[in-house]
């Protein structure tokens, strides 16, 4: 049984719509987990919130903080620059944690938190070179190379959704100025954007007869045999599959790990990136890479973080 007085850090995992906050151990166990509603409202009244989830579980055997959060960091300041859900954008929130509460901060993106964690605990155990994918409102990205987090020159690398894979495609989502991105393409907005275009022009389809047509219901559609839905996953699916291919060429992973909300389509999703990914990648590559789900669910971001924080301590 866990105590309080066991060394541990305080991660929070921030959502658009959920902040998560537990204390984790170095093996990255969750010791004690706190959910709440993301205040949006304000930046001032989401960093009081983040102030006081952290204070409600830090005590004198807390070693370091791990925030994970959906942005860009530049690493050599701390600062998150675009942020889609959440107003941190340009706050200097690294520097203002240490000082709040003297621990050392270890501040990361979300997906490459993620990431960690399905490499150290979930479906990348035992893999040096591991790609994350989280399909979700967006597609985030974690990319794992000789056994290590991947950051790039200042921390904004892994954006693996916003790449162009059509050049004539829609506009990206949110602050992202980007032409046929991925995420604009093969994201659960995309995938309920298409769905919703099938039910138009079907109004005797079970997609039409929907009341909230989102990723849920067309997993749970496709799961009683429903043709369309199929057909809708299948295509975001053989979309993912063009933009895995370009990975499996640029990175030559042994593991490509889809998760986020989207990613409980399962094979529904993955069969299709498998089958691109055989038709278009290179060989040799491609024979020898695997797709496969996540593990870890919605507690990756929250160990993830923690791990990133007990990461920080070890230097
Ligand atoms: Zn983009």
């Amino acid at each position: 049984m866990a105590t309080r007085a066991e060394p541990h850090v305080v991660a929070l995992d921030l959502g658009g719509s959920k902040l998560a906050a537990g204390r984790v151990d170095a093996g990255g166990r969750i010791l004690e987990r706190r959910d709440h509603e993301t205040e949006t409202s304000s930046e001032d009244a989401l960093v009081a919130q983040l102030d006081a989830a952290i204070a409600e579980l830090a005590d004198e055997a807390t070693r370091a903080l791990g925030v994970g959060i959906p942005s860009l960091i530049d690493q050599r300041t701390g600062v998150p620059g675009a942020s889609v859900n959440v107003p941190l954008a340009g706050l200097p929130l690294r520097s203002r944690l240490e000082e709040r509460f003297g621990l050392p901060v270890a501040l990361e993106n979300d997906a490459n938190g993620a990431a960690v964690a399905e490499h150290r605990l979930g479906a990348g155990r035992g893999t040096e070179h591991m790609i994350l994918l989280t399909i979700g409102t967006g597609i985030g990205g974690g990319l794992i190379l000789n056994g290590r987090l991947y950051r790039g020159a200042i921390g904004a690398a892994a954006e693996l959704g916003h790449v162009t894979v059509a050049l004539d495609g829609p506009a990206c989502q949110g602050t992202c100025p980007g032409i046929g991105h991925l995420e604009a393409l093969a994201s659960g907005t995309a995938a309920e954007r298409l769905a919703a275009e099938v039910a138009a022009g079907r109004p005797e389809s079970a997609l039409a007869r929907e009341p909230e047509l989102d990723g849920r219901a067309l997993v749970r559609l496709a799961e009683a045999g429903d043709a369309d839905a199929r057909g809708v996953i299948d295509t975001i699916g053989r979309r993912l599959g063009a933009g895995v291919a370009g990975y499996v060429n640029v990175f030559n992973p042994e593991v490509v790990v889809i998760g986020g909300g989207f990613g409980a389509a399962g094979d529904f999703l993955l069969d299709p990136v498998r089958e691109v990914v055989a038709e278009q990648a290179l060989p040799t590559a491609r024979d020898e890479v695997r797709i496969v789900p996540a593990e870890l669910g919605p507690d990756a971001g929250l160990v993830g973080a923690g791990l990133v924080a007990f990461d920080l301590l070890a230097g």
